[in-house]
């Protein structure tokens, strides 16, 4: 039986080695895929960017155009003033060049702005082209560092896992299930060595008599307080 006891301790590192391990293997996809993702996101960033940019110059193509038709009809009005005879005729041809010019400032003014849009865009579609490169770079190579550190994960676990069949194959069946069970409520730890007269696990001082038992090991003993295993660990004390 001590020796049975003994095998638990050794079991129980293994099945916290499995156990990390796991819990590696099972982060390394969600954090490739939360890498790709991101990456996507910049990539939808830039691109939105980028056609953003263009229908600007959409606009200021669009304005440029509004901006000639304005003075064809500007010239055109003001090469009527040779032909205007009355002072009212004269008074409306004012009106009307006037309107033009109105038209004409505005549209200069529109295109002056969508040529400062246009240059601040182009900064931002540089800026962020290099910024997307660089991340490119350091998240591929988080992503082929993950997909790294799976294969050997696996490996690991199999080794481990073998390891573990060959501990348990002369184990007590009814103990090996006590220690599974006791392992699942207390955070993967049911084995406890006896620590300066106290539970290893949650420090509670043991009665002398106890101490006495558990390391004959003659039989299970769990501890009154928080009920996991305890053994006498030869190597601590
Ligand atoms: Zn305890």
């Amino acid at each position: 039986m001590k020796k049975q006891l003994a095998v638990l301790l050794e079991l129980q590192k293994i099945d916290i080695q499995i156990d990390k391990l796991e819990k590696v293997k099972s982060e390394y996809p969600a954090a490739i895929s939360a890498a790709q993702q991101q990456l996507e996101q910049s990539r939808r960033d830039l691109q939105a960017q980028k056609e953003e940019k263009e229908e600007a110059e959409k606009r200021r193509r669009h304005l440029e155009r509004e901006l000639e038709v304005a003075t064809e009809h500007l010239e055109a009005s003001q090469q009527r003033f040779t032909e205007v005879k009355t002072n009212k005729e004269y008074e409306a041809l004012q009106r009307e060049i006037d309107t033009w010019k109105q038209v004409v400032s505005e549209t200069e003014t529109q295109i002056l702005k969508t040529m400062a849009e246009i240059e601040q865009l182009t900064e931002k579609i540089l800026t962020g082209e290099q910024k997307l490169k660089e991340e490119e770079e350091l998240k591929q190579k988080q992503i082929s560092d993950f997909r790294a550190k799976l294969e050997p994960a696996e490996a690991e676990i199999n080794n481990y896992k073998q390891e573990r069949e060959q501990l348990t194959s002369g184990v007590d069946k009814k103990l090996l299930s006590n220690y599974e069970r006791i392992r699942k409520g207390k955070m993967g730890v049911a084995v406890v060595p006896v620590n300066r007269k106290a539970c290893g696990g949650c420090f509670k001082q043991l009665p002398p008599q106890k101490v006495v038992e558990i390391k004959k090991g003659n039989r299970l003993i769990t501890c009154d307080s928080c009920g996991r295993i305890l053994v006498w660990d030869e190597t601590a004390e």
